[in-house]
């Protein structure tokens, strides 16, 4: 049996506590606040060379810093907007993510801002369900739902109090003198970064001797290096926006796995409430790439009726709207590739870590950005580009399996007629969806084999016994 995805939280302290993170740190002596930090010019960042440069100072960029600076590596972290900033997202971290926030030292920075919740009720088919996260031992029972505006700057101010320097306002142009691919990496190797200072305009050359490239769902910079989505793989397209709401402090998140268009047909994707604590909530609807009508979807129209279709104890509706809603892509099952050059990584979404089964990306943004700090560590330490060749290694160990799985499950359970069958037999029963839940959550337990376990290893061996792709066809075509 495989470790599925369980050894990702554990796989990043092997190498970096070889350094006191005093010796390297370039922050003032009391700890800064992040505006301190993020005043360092891009003038000064362009005369130093670092050992690490990192674009995109979201979950992925900044657990990845995080982990380095504190290690004592010289960590330069280039952010394009000015922090603290929005990011289109459901703010829901599931107890993965809260995993590597406590790791990370910020549990309690995270629980004084955020809205504490235990479960997930499922809507479907009629059915409700209150399911509470399982106790695994290696995952709380909780999770958190938290502003991005907040919760990123959280992490990326941790890790500037741990030794990164980090520059807002600071917009990777290009990728100077790319080198060419080297045999056991896909992607070229990376000279220098073009950066432009957005307040002045002004563009400065940064040099490293590491590249991780963290910049997000369109990734310009991963696709400058080689990297592209294969498009045969199911990908995701979400939209949000908050209401102030009655029941902003809900114990519970929602969700709905049954959403409509405007004329009644199940539309492959899910909905979702989840309590800001704050006075608001932030809804939003999720699609998948599965169905053939995901080009011809109207994404606005599907808000709007799932907004009028929910639960209308949560108040949702135009007069208690704060704004527009606003959407994004999801690149999810391990889609984008190749994802080392000999000195360059990429991770969090802009190598597509997106879980397929929930649309989570937060947790495998800060598990892939501490992998990823692990292997440059190594590679710093001597290992050369054969370390990265170990990351991409590990992270298919991690993910490679369980992505492949969820791949077939959503391409699958886009049938609407496979969905109805298997989600209205499954809101019969709490047990069974509570071991979904794991399963869908990437929560299993590695001391126990329960349903979710036994049934995600049935599909496992079924995906792994058929040759690549046929399962996903086969499957599809049921
Ligand atoms: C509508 C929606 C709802 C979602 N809901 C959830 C949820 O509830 N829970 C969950 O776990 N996940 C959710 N996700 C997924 C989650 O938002 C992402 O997986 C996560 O943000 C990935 O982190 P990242 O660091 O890889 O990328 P990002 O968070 O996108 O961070 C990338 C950073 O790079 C910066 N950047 C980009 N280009 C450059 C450049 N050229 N130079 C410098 N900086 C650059 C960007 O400004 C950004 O700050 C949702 C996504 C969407 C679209």
């Amino acid at each position: 049996m495989t470790e599925r995805g369980l050894r990702a939280p554990f796989v990043a302290s092997r190498h970096l506590s070889h350094v006191d993170s005093s010796t390297r740190s370039r922050r003032c002596a009391s700890p800064p606040t992040l505006n301190a930090v993020a005043q360092l010019s891009l003038l000064d960042a362009a005369t130093h060379s670092y050992d690490v440069v990192i674009v995109g100072g979201g979950p992925s960029g900044s657990s990845c810093a995080y982990w380095l600076a504190k290690a004592g590596w010289d960590v330069l972290v280039l952010e394009k907007k000015v922090l603290p900033r929005e990011k289109t997202c459901g703010d829901g971290l599931t107890p993965r993510s809260v995993r590597q926030l406590a790791d990370m030292g910020l549990e309690d920075a995270v629980a004084a801002t955020g809205h504490k919740y235990v479960g997930l009720r499922a809507n479907g088919f009629g059915q409700k369900l209150e399911l509470e996260w399982p106790a695994t031992g290696a995952f709380p029972s909780y999770g958190y739902c938290i502003t991005r505006l907040d919760l990123d700057d959280l992490v990326a101010t941790n890790a500037a109090n741990a030794g990164a320097t980090l520059c807002t306002g600071a917009e990777v142009l290009s990728v100077d003198d790319l080198g060419p691919v080297v045999p056991g990496h896909g992607l070229s190797s990376c000279g220098a970064l073009t950066v432009k200072d957005k307040a002045s305009g002004q563009t400065v050359q940064v040099k490293a001797r590491y590249f991780v490239v963290a910049d997000g769902a369109n990734s310009r910079i991963g696709r400058s290096l080689g990297a592209a989505r294969n498009r045969q793989w199911p990908s995701g397209l979400a939209l949000r926006g908050y209401f102030n709401s009655p029941r902003h402090d809900d114990p519970f998140i929602e969700s709905y796995l049954d959403i409509r268009d405007h004329d009644g047909s199940i539309v492959p994707g899910y909905g979702w409430i989840f309590p800001l604590g704050d006075g608001r909530i932030n809804v939003g609807v999720g699609l998948l790439s599965t169905d053939k009508r995901w080009k011809g979807v109207n994404t606005t129209k599907l808000m709007e009726t799932f907004c009028a279709y929910a639960d209308p104890s949560w108040g949702i509706s135009p007069e208690t709207a704060t704004g527009p809603a606003t959407g994004g892509k999801l690149p999810m099952g391990l889609a984008i590739g190749p994802r080392t050059g000999s000195n360059v990584v990429v991770i969090g979404d802009a190598a597509g870590t997106v879980n397929p089964f929930n649309g989570e990306g937060i947790s495998y943004g800060y598990e892939t950005g501490r992998m990823a700090a692990a292997a440059v560590a190594d590679a710093l330490l001597g290992a050369g580009s054969s370390a990265l060749v170990d990351f991409d290694k590990e992270l298919d160990a991690a993910y490679g399996d369980y992505y492949r799985v969820a791949r077939v499950f959503v391409r699958v359970i886009s049938d609407p007629k496979v969905m109805a069958l298997c989600v209205g037999a499954g809101m019969r029963s709490q047990w069974l969806m509570e071991e979904i839940l794991r399963l869908m959550s990437n929560l299993f337990r590695p001391d126990h084999r329960g349903a979710a376990e036994l049934g995600y290893d049935a599909l496992e061996a079924l995906t792994r016994t058929l040759p690549q792709g046929l399962a996903e066809r086969l499957l599809a075509a049921s």
